[in-house]
């Protein structure tokens, strides 16, 4: 039995304990009251300082919470605390007038309200041009709806921006889309992945036609799809380049592209294709093919005409070479007085047949790029007198006065080329002679400047002729150019000595000047800058001194089937003591040949039978490699010494030739 003083003591105990526990309970309520307070501090103040505005109402539309950012946004000018507690059921319809659409504004929040489901992301527009992004979210505690949160955010910049983006997208797409160029993307594979509008146009294939196959077997033949092929696999390599392509369009027309390609890289860098840029180029290629066509076919006609030039020289230069080759030996034998005038003008007439043949000749080859400019050593004071001692009979006969002048400071040997520069010397001062009747012709040469590599040489061919009018000065250099119908009665010629000239100064890099006033003369002046020669190289010094007793007794096999040729040859020959055989061509020739020995074979190109380029490759192939063989010929090109040369034939005269030059050559080659 519990004693009293027990039942007390435990009572006293129980008591004690409760009130324990009461106390434990209320400290422990404060503190979670404290707890709770501390947190909803930290969360208003995050949402405080949130850069979106934020508006959290209860179940009754009550404000919550807000932040400055909110009133920032919808104008309202106090301090967020102070709206806690405020109704917000009018707030719609007082903020409306923000909106480009107030109504619907209105609207959308009474349906969310209503709706109570979450929306997340809803653009709205205002009439200031912002754009706001705004979240609903309900707040359901315990399956109770217990109010509702707002967030909006400004996105007007990053919408400005993404406008702005889209725009310059747009632009671009528009731009490829409807510029005249194609543009095509493919795989890895070839795989077409794109195409744009003008590329469709350029194929005449529709994007759903070509998207996934391989580019390369639609458009083009198996030639082409070789280089297409190679194109690709070099884009594998990184390779851009640009190409040529002819292609088959869908409706069967052949045209030309222009591909520029490049390879394709995703946003990672890595290549994921090619791309390639199409330009229609048909009607350049067309325009091309043309132009091409045209310079063939004006090339075919230069060849054709200098052919056709070449055979008319050498039938020109057959006969030439009889009269020539005739008259001069008729002018040795015995003729009356008569008799010698008479010859020594057809002689007269002759030549001056032969520089209208030359002229014509000559112009032809540069015209079609076949006449070379030698570059060897001469003498320039030597040449100078050579030409005066030639024309000095002329002028004489004309009662004119020549004046030669020629510089001490001029190089004993020079580089260039002799043979054309007295071409255009002999045609310049011919000319002066021509047109002055009275006073004098003066050739005169000045050093212009000079150096121990080269000199600059000036040279001036001066008259006191008819002179020319200043508007012909102009155009004294165009072909067939002649000052009138009067002159060109009166003085003859053909108009092409000037052109000649004046092409031959610009293939040796000179340069020529005409100064002229009628009735008072004409001074030409040319320039020119030669390299300065080695004496001992010079080829004057390898002349063969004229000896005229070695010929005596020699044989010599002349290969010729025009009797008149045979006739002058073997007259000119048989007076130097040179015993002559002749062939009629070049089968008998070389029969001949396999008999009898010879000093000399002079052989003619053009021969029936067997022609002499065929004669010479059987002697040197059968016979002898070492005779001397000199071509006669009538062709004047240079494309025909060099045949000659290529056949083993040693040296080369050209028809009419003139005793001593035919001569010379052959006791050069008895040597
Ligand atoms: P060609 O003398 O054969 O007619 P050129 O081309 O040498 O041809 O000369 C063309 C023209 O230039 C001559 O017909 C003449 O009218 C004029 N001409 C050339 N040189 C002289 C000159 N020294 N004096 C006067 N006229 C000249």
């Amino acid at each position: 039995m519990p004693t009293k003083k027990n039942l007390l003591e435990d009572i006293q105990k129980e008591r004690i304990a409760r009130l324990e526990a009461e106390e434990c309970f209320k400290e422990s309520k404060i503190h979670d009251h404290a707890e709770l307070s501390r947190n909803i501090a930290r969360f208003s103040n995050l949402i405080s300082n949130m850069q979106e505005g934020i508006l959290v109402e209860d179940e009754n539309r009550l404000i919550v919470l807000t932040n400055e950012r909110f009133c920032a946004m919808f104008g309202i000018p106090v301090d967020p605390a102070m709206l806690i507690g405020a109704d917000c059921s009018g707030s719609a319809e007082q903020s409306k007038h923000f909106f480009t659409d107030p109504e619907g504004f209105v609207a959308k929040i009474d349906n969310l309200l209503n709706q109570k489901q979450k929306v997340i992301g809803e653009v709205l527009y205002l009439k200031d041009g912002r754009t706001y992004l705004r979240d609903y979210v309900p707040i359901i505690i315990e399956g109770s709806y217990r109010g509702h949160y707002w967030k909006y955010a400004d996105i007007t910049n990053q919408k400005r921006f993404e406008d702005a983006l889209k725009r310059s997208e747009e632009k671009y797409r528009l731009l490829i889309e409807n510029m005249n160029l194609g543009l095509l993307e493919v795989d890895l594979a070839g795989k077409i992945i794109y195409a744009n509008q003008s590329f469709c146009n350029l194929s005449g294939f529709g994007r759903d036609e070509i998207y996934g196959k391989i580019g390369e077997n639609i458009f083009t033949n198996a030639e082409n799809r070789k280089l297409v092929r190679k194109k690709t696999a070099s884009r594998h390599e990184g390779i851009l380049d640009a190409y040529e392509l002819e292609i088959t369009t869908k409706q069967g027309l052949k045209k030309w592209w222009m591909i520029s390609g490049a390879p394709l890289f995703d946003q990672e860098g890595i290549q994921i294709g090619s791309i390639g840029i199409h330009l229609d180029i048909t009607e350049q290629k067309q325009l091309e093919f043309t132009l091409r066509e045209a310079k063939q076919m004006a090339e075919e006609t230069a060849k054709a005409k200098e052919i056709f030039l070449a055979n008319m020289s050498h039938e020109i230069r057959t006969p030439m070479n009889a009269i020539f080759g005739l008259s001069n030996q008729m002018l040795k034998s015995h003729l009356d007085s008569k008799q010698r005038s008479f010859l020594e003008s057809i002689f007269g007439a002759a030549e001056n047949l032969l520089v209208v043949i030359n002229d014509i000749l000559d112009f032809s080859k540069i015209e079609s790029g076949n006449l070379d400019i030698e570059a060897i050593n001469f003498s320039l004071p030597k040449l100078l007198k050579q030409i005066s001692g030639i024309l000095t009979n002329k002028i004489e006969e004309k009662g004119l006065q020549l004046i030669l002048q020629i510089d001490d400071s001029i190089a004993p040997v020079l580089v260039g080329d002799p043979f054309r520069l007295n071409q255009i010397l002999l045609n310049l001062i011919s000319n002066s002679i021509k047109f002055t009747d009275h006073g004098s012709i003066s050739l005169i040469c000045n050093v212009e400047e000079s150096d121990d590599k080269q000199q600059s040489i000036k040279l001036m061919v001066t008259d006191t002729g008819i002179g020319i009018d200043k508007s012909f000065v102009e155009k004294i250099f165009h072909k067939f150019s002649q000052e009138s119908a009067d002159v060109a009665r009166k003085y003859g010629g053909t108009g092409l000595g000037m052109a000649i000239t004046k092409q031959l100064v610009d293939l040796m890099d000179g340069q020529i000047s005409i100064e002229s006033e009628k009735n008072k003369g004409t001074q030409t002046t040319l320039s020119f800058t030669l390299p300065i020669g080695k004496q001992a190289e010079s080829p004057e010094h390898s002349k063969p001194v004229f000896n005229q007793a070695k010929l005596v007794n020699k044989k010599i096999l002349l290969v010729e089937d025009n009797k008149v040729n045979r006739l002058i040859a073997n007259t000119i020959l048989s007076q130097y003591g040179i015993e002559v055989t002749e062939a009629i061509n070049g089968e008998l020739a070389v029969e001949i040949l396999r008999k009898s020995s010879f000093d000399i074979v002079l052989m003619d190109i053009q021969m029936p039978v067997m022609d002499g380029i065929t004669a010479t490759i059987m002697i040197r192939k059968e016979i002898n490699t070492t005779l001397p063989i000199i071509a006669l010929t009538a062709h004047a090109l240079q494309s025909e010494q060099q045949r000659c040369r290529e056949a083993g034939m040693n040296d080369f005269l050209s028809k009419p030739f003139n005793e001593v030059k035919l001569l010379e050559t052959i006791l050069k080659h008895l040597d």
